[in-house]
């Protein structure tokens, strides 16, 4: 079967079409400035060509032709008719409590999934015009949604749970949720069959750092508890995002600042994490290089991240009580070298230990703990479009 992952954000796309045979990515692509001009698709047939075609989309049905266009393209594409497309699977952001599993996509779901806009305005919106547009020109294909936040469902209430006046949780659904649920996922099995193990003998903190950032504790394939909250702000310091504050700075500066509520929540999410300390990026590979040079903002921004970092995979040991692995994945987990030591150094009485030479290593499933280590440290690249396409597999064949 092959199938079709779609991510939709609120002006690009992100696609791949995937052969479930051998599991093959066939092809990729990106649609951008979807709505505004110049929009564009950059469709990659995998390991043979690249075509950018700029053409005019005025909204996501456009763009959605256009990928349908360049999938079945006679030059370009990798399928001769859409017929060859068994299944969709749409990544959402936000399925509230409602889904704490990928689901196929009905009028039910659609109307759960409209219900969840709320907690998730910027994302959710766009994920549903992309399974509405999918649906007009794909009337008999399924589709599958996979959340983001349907991994962390199996977080028990204590972790769960703010303390705010319950009705806050009751009636406005305010708890924490967590993202990143499907990187969190497919992660921790890879790590379970790297080590030879069974996923549900094993304690896992599973470290997600990439521009957004996020730690989980999954015991036996679970997940109980995570950085993230309400929203993708809370936890770690991330690029650009604060991560956890005392909740009475927000009213300190709105006051002292005069700020109202959407410039707060833009310095909040857009100018703050390692970028806000530092003033010089959000990349870590920027921040890295100023740090090197001797700015000292640039290297206290890293102190922070890593001393978070550390912060929550300690609070996980004690959770678990213990942990048999600790994974790191997205772009810093993967590629950053001295991140990965920093955040393993001196942590010998925990039984961590990172290898020096094994961590030189950027983007591939490797063990990089020490052989003498008794826990072992992961390195495994985050796959979404495959843990996606997985589950709409899974779903479709039990129809
Ligand atoms: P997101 O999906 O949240 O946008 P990614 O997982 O793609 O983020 O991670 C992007 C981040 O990864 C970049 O901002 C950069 O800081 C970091 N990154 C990528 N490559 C490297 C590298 N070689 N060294 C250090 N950091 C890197």
């Amino acid at each position: 079967m092959k199938i079709l992952v779609i991510n939709c954000g609120s002006s690009s796309l992100k696609y791949q079409v995937i052969d479930m045979n051998g599991e093959l990515l066939l092809a990729k692509g990106l649609v951008e400035r979807i709505g505004m001009d110049g929009s564009v698709i950059t469709h990659e047939k995998h390991d043979e060509d690249k075509w950018v075609n700029e053409v005019p989309m005025k909204d996501h049905n456009d763009a959605i032709a256009q990928v349908l266009a360049a999938v079945a393209d006679p030059v370009h594409g990798v399928i001769k008719d859409m017929s060859e497309i068994g299944a969709v699977g749409h990544r959402v952001v936000h399925a509230g409590e409602k889904y704490a599993h990928s689901v196929l996509i009905d009028h039910s779901v659609i109307e759960a999934l409209e219900e969840c806009t709320e907690l998730a305005p910027l994302h959710n919106p766009p994920n549903l015009m992309g399974i509405a547009a999918c649906q007009k020109l794909m009337p008999n294909t399924p589709m599958v949604g996979v959340f983001d936040t349907a991994f962390h469902q199996t977080m028990p209430p204590e972790s769960y749970i703010y303390a705010l006046p319950y009705e806050y949780y009751t009636d406005l659904g305010i708890r924490r949720y967590g993202f990143h649920g499907t990187s969190h996922k497919y992660v921790s099995q890879r790590a379970a069959a790297l080590m030879n193990c069974n996923l549900d003998d094993l304690k896992i903190i599973t470290c997600h750092l990439g521009n957004g950032a996020s730690v989980s504790a999954i015991k036996r394939g679970k997940c109980i508890d995570t950085s993230m909250g309400f929203t993708p702000l809370e936890g770690l310091v991330m690029g650009t995002r604060c991560g956890d504050l005392d909740p009475a700075i927000v009213t300190y500066i709105r006051e002292k600042l005069d700020l109202d509520q959407g410039v707060a929540n833009e310095i909040l999410n857009k100018k703050s994490g390692v970028l806000g300390i530092s003033g010089v990026s959000s990349d870590f590979r920027d921040l890295e290089k100023a740090a090197e040079e001797g700015n000292e903002r640039a290297q206290l921004a890293i102190k922070v991240f890593v001393h978070r970092v550390r912060f929550y995979i300690g609070a996980y040991i004690a959770e678990m009580n213990g942990v048999d692995a600790i994974v790191f994945t997205a772009g810093v987990g993967e590629n950053d070298v001295q991140m990965r030591d920093l955040i393993c150094n001196d942590l010998g009485n925990l039984g961590i230990k990172l290898d020096l030479v094994k961590n030189k290593v950027r983007g591939q499933e490797t063990i990089i703990s020490r052989d003498d280590s008794r826990v072992a440290v992961i390195l495994i690249p985050t796959n979404e479009e495959l843990m996606i396409a997985r589950e709409t597999k899974e779903i479709v064949e039990a129809l």
